[in-house]
């Protein structure tokens, strides 16, 4: 390898035959691990390459240092590493190896007189009579295995490969393929849940809510296919589908009851905000659809602006030049500080259902106590609070007397179908036109 002067993949390719050849003659094992920077395409795209370039050098000098006789050092390319230690006893003698590299690049490292903390991720796999691998590409797979769920439990971290986690894995790339061609297919829709005003149950606007209907698995929620989505980065392509519905829905909506100044509200993953196209696809469909501005709201979480801040604000402002309002999804989760609130360009915070969960406990002060610190946040920030996730009288009565404007859940209605919410509408007018008191609930479940 040019830059570090490793051995390549090529080379680690033939040792590694070597190796599985060596030990299926005798009765020593031999490991094989994965060792992944964790947050190096953050220094390459901040720091510029020849940072990336000093640190993968450092890196591999610490790494090479770490390792003794029978443990070969490779670079795979990028920020991948890999070692081949032979003649192990058993499957936990690469354990203590595992766990010296990830020690070795724990002390920061300095580059340009700035000094970076890269974590580690290592997943490992070690031969034995249940695992015989015949090649170093089937031992390079099992580790990468490892090193994938590594990863998933929380960086820096070692991971032994286990054939578990091959059935998983197997499991997750059949969804993989099939989220993909279900929404190829058009097995996607979406539902819309009525966001509704506390003090006179009035819808004011939708949530749209994605649904895979799969002729094989039934019914898959967002929950499931979501973060699948956004791993292959379908969500991309899904997200922009479920924007251009929204507002075609909403459109027909607008001229069946043009005085009932409704909204619509459309779930955002964090990489369709840091595309590119994003307001220029909100500005499309916006024109094509006759949907004003206003009357669409982006959702975004929290946890999301906590990840980075930074990439999030500019794209979010970008939208609100648009018009288009910004909502602060899940929010009470995510540990934005307090400081950055203020700066950041959101129009509505909905509170994270977990806190309204609380408020069925009977005297529940905390819960209380942390919504009304989030109204008084709001009030501040002069953007809407809305509660989510509100299923009973009792929760509501809570939030009423929070002076919480808007709230969404079951005891005002499921996410319907398209085609029900014409009826929702108008059943919600007949009772509101009514002598009903306006804290009646219109559109029961
Ligand atoms: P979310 O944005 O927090 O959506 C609210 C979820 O709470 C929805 O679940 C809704 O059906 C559910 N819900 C509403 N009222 C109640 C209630 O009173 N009690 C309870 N227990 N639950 C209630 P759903 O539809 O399963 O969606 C789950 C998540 O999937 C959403 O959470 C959102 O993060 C994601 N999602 C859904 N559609 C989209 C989409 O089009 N794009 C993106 N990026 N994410 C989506
Ligand atoms: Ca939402
Ligand atoms: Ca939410």
């Amino acid at each position: 390898d040019e830059l570090t002067g490793l051995p390549n993949r090529r080379a680690l390719n033939s040792t590694g035959d070597g190796a599985l050849a060596r030990s299926s003659r005798s009765s020593q094992e031999l490991a094989m691990l994965l060792i992944d920077l964790d947050g190096f395409k953050g220094v390459n795209d901040t720091l510029g390459h020849p940072a990336g370039d000093a640190l993968l050098q450092e890196v591999a000098r610490r790494l090479q240092q770490s390792t003794r006789a029978g443990e070969t050092l490779a670079r795979l390319g990028g920020d991948e590493f890999a070692v081949i230690a032979e003649n192990l006893t058993d499957e936990e003698a690469a354990r203590p190896l595992a766990e010296r590299l990830i020690e070795a690049l724990r002390p920061p490292i300095q580059i340009d007189g700035q000094w970076l903390a890269v974590g580690t991720s290592i997943g490992f796999t070690v031969t034995s009579d249940q695992n015989r691998p015949t090649s170093t590409a089937d031992l390079l797979k099992q580790a990468d295995i490892a090193l994938y769920e590594a990863k998933r439990q929380g960086r820096g971290r070692a991971l032994s490969f286990t054939p578990a986690m091959a059935v998983e894995a197997e499991v997750e790339a059949r969804l993989l393929r099939e989220v993909q061609l279900g929404f190829d297919r058009g097995e996607f829709h979406l539902v819309f849940q009525p966001l509704v005003s506390t003090n006179d149950s009035e819808t004011v606007a939708f949530e749209s809510l994605m649904r895979w209907h799969s002729p094989t698995l039934g019914i898959v929620s967002p929950v499931t296919f979501i973060p699948i989505a956004e791993r292959t980065g379908a969500i991309i392509e899904m997200g922009r589908w479920a924007l251009a519905e929204s507002c075609r829905r909403l459109a027909e909506w607008n001229a069946l009851y043009p005085d009932r100044r409704l909204s619509v509200s459309v779930n955002i993953s964090l990489q369709q905000i840091t595309d590119d196209g994003l307001p220029a696809l909100v500005k499309r469909v916006l024109d094509d659809t006759g949907v004003s501005p206003h009357q669409l709201q982006l959702e975004v979480t929290e946890s999301m602006l906590a990840i980075n801040p930074h990439k999030v604000t500019a794209p979010l402002q970008a939208l609100r030049d648009l018009g288009v309002r910004v909502a602060l999804d899940d929010f009470g989760t995510g540990y934005s500080s307090m400081a950055h609130l203020q700066t950041l360009p959101v129009d509505c915070i909905k509170i994270d259902r977990a806190f309204i969960d609380r408020l069925k406990l009977l005297g529940d002060r905390q819960a209380a106590l942390v919504i009304q610190a989030i109204v008084d946040l709001g009030r501040a920030l002069d953007v809407v609070v809305v509660a989510e996730g509100v299923e009973n009288q009792r929760q509501l009565d809570a939030l009423l007397l929070q002076k919480v404007e808007v709230a969404q859940g079951f005891l005002f209605a499921y996410p319907l179908e398209p085609e029900q919410v014409g009826d929702f509408l108008d059943r919600q007018h007949l009772l509101s036109d009514s002598t009903q008191p306006s804290t009646s609930t219109s559109g029961n479940p």
